[in-house]
């Protein structure tokens, strides 16, 4: 798996300078840019000198790049809009210029500290997607939790269903390999069980605080109501646990979508309109899901499936496809947006299918 990753990256090293510079993007641009596209981000962080996991690093841009992105968008003449107005301009067809919706998933405390402050002085509005968890301070961030064990440790030893795994991540390379392996196992198999999970890989390692991490990475409520107050934030809900939907029973996923949503508006005294599917890929996510989302009667449902917006998708607001950033994936190059935003990357990725 670790391999493939590696084939990927060294291909988009190889291909985005080369679709970049001959400016490929302009044949896409006509056919698949779309009336816009709705950018997913996680966290805003300032740039570290630490050696990180590349799965985690790339949820993370920094304030500079998030700026450079609201910069090129204006010049790129992209109007920045809520995602209330993103689904109005569907409703309606009533936009001259293409828009573009800035969403954060998961709720972390950098988008109060980083991106909030950004976002302030340029008054672009955006999104918040919750999961409620987080800021309950019981969500279990495992993946940070693995994270900073691989790369403080040179051997990982643990029982895990019976079975015993034991792995050496002294180099780099190891530890990437090492994460990948770990991760796979924890979220394969059913949501009820991940905490078990979780627990037989570190048991050895007695000194782990689990919700540690979760204070010093999650915002916390009065982050929340704060940002909802100000007219250029919407709260989003997310989920209550960030399960894999598809394999909860369907009252579970009714529980998921509503109890986040309910819990939001408890919080903030804010009616909650929008929600993000967990994970949100077609791995995740399906009809079913789609179906429960808009019967609960959120206006719109963002996925994670890599796509534009197009006239079509006023009848599936319900199954919104967006664009992910990252940083890195993209060599830090704003630019290389344009990639992704005219459509060219999206048409490989979905095979020429418009709609996603
Ligand atoms: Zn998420």
């Amino acid at each position: 798996m670790v391999y493939s990753k590696i084939i990927k990256r060294t291909t988009a090293n190889l291909i985005f300078p080369l679709l970049f510079h001959s400016r490929s993007y302009l044949l896409s641009k006509p056919f698949y840019c779309g009336l816009g596209s709705i950018l997913t981000f996680h966290r805003v962080c300032p740039g570290t000198p630490k050696p990180r996991i590349r799965g985690n690093a790339g949820l993370e841009v920094t304030p500079e790049y998030l700026e450079n992105t609201i910069r090129f968008l204006s010049q790129n003449n992209y109007e920045i809009v809520s995602m209330t107005r993103a689904s109005q301009i569907l409703k309606t067809g009533n936009s001259c210029k293409k828009f573009a919706v800035f969403t954060f998933d998961d709720g972390y405390i950098d988008n109060y500290l980083y991106a909030y402050p950004v976002f302030k002085k340029y008054g672009i509005p955006f999104t918040v997607y919750v999961t409620t968890q987080l800021p309950d301070g019981e969500a279990i961030l495992w993946w940070y939790l693995l994270e900073d064990l691989i790369l403080k440790v040179e051997r990982i030893e643990f029982e895990f269903n019976g079975r015993r795994y034991n792995y050496n991540c002294k180099t780099y390379y190891e530890k990437e390999w090492v994460y990948q392996e770990i991760h796979r196992l924890i979220i394969s198999g059913s949501p009820e069980n991940l905490n078990f999970r979780i627990q037989q890989i570190f048991k050895n390692f007695s000194n782990i605080n689990f919700r540690e991490k979760t204070s010093e990475l999650a915002l916390s409520w009065n982050q929340i109501r704060e940002m909802s107050e100000d007219p250029l934030v919407e709260i989003g809900a997310h989920t209550i646990r960030h399960h894999v939907l598809n394999k909860l029973s369907e009252a579970a996923v009714l529980e998921e979508m509503e109890g986040s949503r309910d819990k939001i508006e408890l919080k903030t005294s804010q009616q909650v309109e929008h929600f993000s599917y967990p994970f949100g890929t077609s791995r995740e996510v399906g009809q079913r899901e789609f179906r429960i989302a808009k019967k609960c009667g959120f206006k719109t449902s963002t996925t994670s499936s890599i796509g534009n917006i197009f006239p079509e998708h006023e009848g599936l607001l319900n199954k919104l496809p967006r664009i992910p950033i990252n940083q890195k994936r993209d060599s830090g190059k704003v630019d290389y947006l344009k990639l992704w935003l005219n459509g060219l990357l999206p048409l490989c990725v979905n095979k020429l299918k418009r709609v996603v």
